[in-house]
């Protein structure tokens, strides 16, 4: 029994913002048609001193999303995506030897053990000769002393591979992820299109302010953040750049798509693809057999209308983003930021 403790919870005084409550302002360009503005943008990684180059919107590594099939499609636009932490060694050397590249495809790992990334790296190295470039750890809540010693020992034994890891969305989860040694924070809690987080916790943070505070912090260490969760168009990938992202993750803009080989079901005589949350009793029961009785579902399952070939998605959003920066005279990506004047709305 633990007494009940009176101190106040603190509140901010602030409103905090969602991607829908700002604009961005147009001004003066000296960019005449969209076809002059270069998408591939270098984000530079502060610790493993990798200079990435191409298209910074990330795949998320859900189940129907983060596929190699997805990779290898999404590598032709130089994008990148995190691929499901769900595949074997194995299945990585079969996807290589299909012409999977690591310049765009990040493996992806929970709160692993550093002996299971040995055991990922020295089976592929083995056959393929080849190593990941970067990686990306994954878990709901970055906020775990765990979670940082893990990034720490992994900085520790690889000092020259990439690591993204998260999530926060606070400056002082992005400050604990970026003293850890990783290269990059991912930033977002609550923002899913399927995660029901805020529903059964109440813990969260509107997206758009989290992009916007945690990327100044981010910026003292020349780090930078990949915005995940709550993209619901090719203008919220803008905003999330407006406020400083270096990439943008996306689920379920990207699910419903052949690459991510989800069945097709009929429903009124339309084909549909199912999209479930990571933390769902659905992905639960896929990868764990169950819900374990201290855990509570914190996702949903929801079926997305067939969008067939991911291109086609990819053409309209990149067609979008091009149209912002002719706007606002921005010559690629990575000039967004510093071009956009938000407006609240
Ligand atoms: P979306 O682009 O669909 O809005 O958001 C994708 C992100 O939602 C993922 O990259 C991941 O961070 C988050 N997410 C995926 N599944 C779940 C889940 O079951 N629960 C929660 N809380 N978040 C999830």
């Amino acid at each position: 029994m633990i007494d009940f403790n009176m101190k106040l919870a603190s509140i901010s005084r602030d409103k905090k913002i969602q991607f829908d409550d700002v604009l961005i302002s147009p001004k003066l360009s000296n960019i005449n048609s969209r076809k002059e503005v270069l998408l591939d943008t270098i984000v530079k990684f502060p610790n493993s001193q990798i200079s990435w180059k191409g298209i910074p919107i990330m795949a998320s590594n859900m189940d129907f999303v983060g596929t190699f099939e997805m990779g290898i499609a999404l590598q032709d636009f130089n994008m990148p995506t995190a691929v499901s932490k769900f595949y074997s060694p194995n299945d990585w050397v079969n996807a290589i030897d299909h012409g999977l590249d690591f310049d765009f495809n990040f493996m992806t790992f929970g709160l692993d053990s550093i002996k299971k990334i040995h055991e990922y790296f020295d089976f592929i190295y083995k056959k393929k000769s080849q190593l990941p470039k970067s990686i990306v750890f994954d878990i709901p809540n970055g906020y775990i002393n765990s979670f940082h010693s893990l990034i720490s020992d992994t900085r520790k034994e690889f000092p020259k591979l990439g690591i993204m890891a998260g999530n926060v969305v606070t400056p002082d989860g992005v400050a604990k992820i970026m003293d850890s040694g990783a290269d990059g924070v991912k930033v977002g809690i609550g923002s899913g299109s399927v995660c029901s987080t805020t529903n059964v916790t109440g813990i969260g943070y509107p997206q758009m302010s989290a992009v916007l505070e945690c990327c100044e912090e981010v910026s003292k260490f020349s780090g930078f953040i990949i915005s995940d969760g709550g993209v619901r168009s090719s203008a919220d990938i803008v905003k999330a750049y407006a406020g400083g992202s270096g990439f943008v993750m996306i689920g379920s803009l990207l699910s419903g798509h052949t690459e991510g080989l989800a069945p097709l079901v009929s429903k009124d005589n339309k084909p549909f693809r199912q999209l479930y949350g990571m933390s769902s009793s659905e992905a639960m029961l896929k990868h764990y057999g169950g819900v374990e009785d201290y855990r509570a579902s914190e996702g949903i399952s929801v079926l997305i209308e067939d969008k067939g070939d991911v291109k086609n998605t990819v053409t309209q959003m990149l067609g979008g983003i091009r149209s912002a920066c002719t706007y606002i005279d921005a010559n690629n990506i990575g000039e967004i930021s510093a071009n956009s004047q938000l407006i609240r709305i």
